[in-house]
């Protein structure tokens, strides 16, 4: 098959456009820069029978050795406009393309609160809504205005508002009931004029103390603590090859968590979810099942820097890196009945 438009390209290596590094080929690729693009590209899909994958910066994914059989759609939609603002709000929109952490240096710039703590994320803005990015106590669901998107199923324009789009933990409609459905084209922010920024996770608050930062302070030291951790992107550092945390933290009820201590003998750490709902760290589950951090298997390992996450340490297979997620899962299952889920996408298998 000839493609048309004639930008899409076959057998496109995908490991190359993944943090982690792992994956086979895409059948057909294409980056696109506007609507007219994008749409054209789903039409070549729709026209092929094909399933067309939207590719961010390839963060929260694992692409199977075989490769996806169908239409990868990397999405390089750019610009960001200051709309409005309203009283202590500013306005703003950025287009999904472009580079989440800068989005995030930019608002810091400016002195607006509310996405400091997620610096350092790596991937683009149109993949923050898809799980609702988290950390350090903040998501992206506490500031997004709306979600500009294609609607794939209707073939327009939709408008979602932030209830509209289902926010919940590592979740939205765009991954659990309308998974595929819509492509994001951009996200609408409210931020925080001269705001205070959030300091709620103990690592923070312990790198400030009783001092008041400002959002570039925290920025900063946001980035240093997850530098500590290889969770910024640095090619440097072989830790940071991953897809970030490998699995959700479990939230599981009061009684659950009972058990489990009481099993266990002693306290276990949690962050309150909701009435008798409590979130249990993946991490301290999956160290405390015995895996160390830097445990290998193959070519695959837990990071040196971080139990959560699974990284490649030069050559892993994608089957290696499930080889290790089946066992570490496993093992936590074994002493803690737990079920780990894992949290990047799955492409091909
Ligand atoms: C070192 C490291 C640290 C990380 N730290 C965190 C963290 O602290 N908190 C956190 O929540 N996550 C973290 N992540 C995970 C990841 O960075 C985020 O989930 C990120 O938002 C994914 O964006 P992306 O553009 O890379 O998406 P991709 O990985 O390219 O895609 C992920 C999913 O989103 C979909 N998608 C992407 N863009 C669009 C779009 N425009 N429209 C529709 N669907 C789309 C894809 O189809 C796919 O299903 C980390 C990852 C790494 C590697």
């Amino acid at each position: 098959m000839s493609p048309d438009p004639a930008y899409i390209r076959q057998n496109v290596l995908l490991s190359e456009y993944t943090t982690l590094g792992v994956g086979g080929p895409a059948r057909f690729f294409a980056e696109c820069s506007d609507e007219n693009e994008l749409t054209d590209l789903i039409r070549f899909g729709q026209a092929n029978s094909l399933e067309v994958f939207i590719l961010g910066g390839g963060s929260n994914l694992l692409v199977s050795d075989a490769g996806f059989d169908g239409l990868v759609v990397k999405l390089g939609i750019r610009g960001i406009e200051m709309c409005s603002t309203n009283g202590d709000k500013c306005r703003i929109t950025a287009s999904a393309g472009e580079n989440w952490d800068e989005f995030v240096e930019f608002a810091v710039a400016r002195g607006l609160a509310g996405i400091e703590c997620l610096s350092g994320i790596p991937g683009l803005v149109g993949g923050t809504p898809i799980q609702n990015v988290g950390a350090y106590g903040e998501e992206v669901s506490d500031v997004v205005v709306s979600v500009r998107c294609f609607d794939r199923k209707t073939g327009r324009i939709a408008l979602l508002s932030n209830v509209e789009c289902g926010f919940a933990y590592r979740k939205s409609i765009f991954n659990v009931s309308e998974r595929d459905r819509y492509v994001v084209i951009s996200v609408t922010y409210d931020l925080t004029i001269d705001g205070s920024p959030k300091i709620v996770y103990k690592d923070l608050s312990e790198h400030f103390g009783d001092r008041r930062p400002s959002v570039a302070e925290v920025r900063e030291a946001v980035l240093s603590i997850r530098r500590k951790k290889s969770m910024v992107i640095d090619p440097a550092d072989p830790n940071s090859r991953s897809a970030g945390s490998f699995f959700k933290n479990p939230v599981v009820s009061s009684f659950e968590y009972e058990r489990i201590k009481m099993k266990e003998g002693r306290d276990i750490p949690t962050f309150p979810v909701g009435p008798d709902l409590v979130k249990i760290p993946a991490a301290w589950l999956i160290e405390n099942a015995g895996f160390i951090k830097g445990f290998r298997l193959g070519n695959a390992a837990i990071s040196e820097n971080h139990s959560l996450a699974l990284v490649n340490r030069g050559g892993a297979t994608a089957k290696e890196i499930i080889d290790l997620m089946n066992l570490i899962k496993h093992g936590v299952f074994e002493r803690y009945s737990v079920e780990l889920v894992p949290e990047p996408v799955f492409l091909g298998f």
